[in-house]
């Protein structure tokens, strides 16, 4: 075991070193109550490999890890018949409000439109022209397979 998976918390969950409140468990992936429940029923899905953030996933990884996603927002909107929707969110980077350094994806059942979970997207597309787009999509189609 790395220094880096002795000392993470989510390691340390997985290893069942801090204790959780499990609603699924498999050989690749553990879910358990985010203590934050943002709402309730705000579950992590972390895989049980330690792994930084999406940039470190390989293919087969992600394919098994993001499978099991379905089965579990459903059991999680099926516990309450008020949960009419949910938000599945993965944040990477310090930047983008990472704050545990081992992948993990929030599913964030909403109740209304009221409730404690807001995402705003803003619409920039009146700064965009056709020239841009492209130049913005070359840029990323280019790396795909570095
Ligand atoms: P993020 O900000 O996307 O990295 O999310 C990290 C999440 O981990 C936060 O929502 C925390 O509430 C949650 N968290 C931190 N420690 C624990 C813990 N021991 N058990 C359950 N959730 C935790
Ligand atoms: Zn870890």
């Amino acid at each position: 075991m790395t220094e880096e998976e002795k000392n993470c918390i989510f390691c340390k969950i997985v290893r069942g070193e801090i204790p959780s409140y499990t609603v699924y468990e498999d050989d690749v992936v553990k879910a358990f109550l985010d203590i934050s429940q943002n709402t309730p029923g705000h579950t992590l899905v972390v895989p049980k490999k330690h792994v930084k953030d999406i940039f470190a996933y390989d293919d087969d990884l992600a394919a098994a890890v993001f499978s099991r996603l379905p089965k579990i927002a459903r059991a999680i909107k099926k516990s309450d018949p008020r949960i009419v929707g949910m938000n599945i969110l993965n944040n990477n980077g310090k930047v983008a409000y990472q704050s545990v350094f081992h992948s993990h994806i929030h599913l964030v059942p909403r109740y209304s439109a009221a409730d404690q979970f807001s995402i705003h997207f803003t619409d920039n597309s009146a700064n965009y022209d056709e020239a841009k787009y492209k130049q913005v999509q070359q840029a990323i189609v280019e790396h795909l397979e570095d």
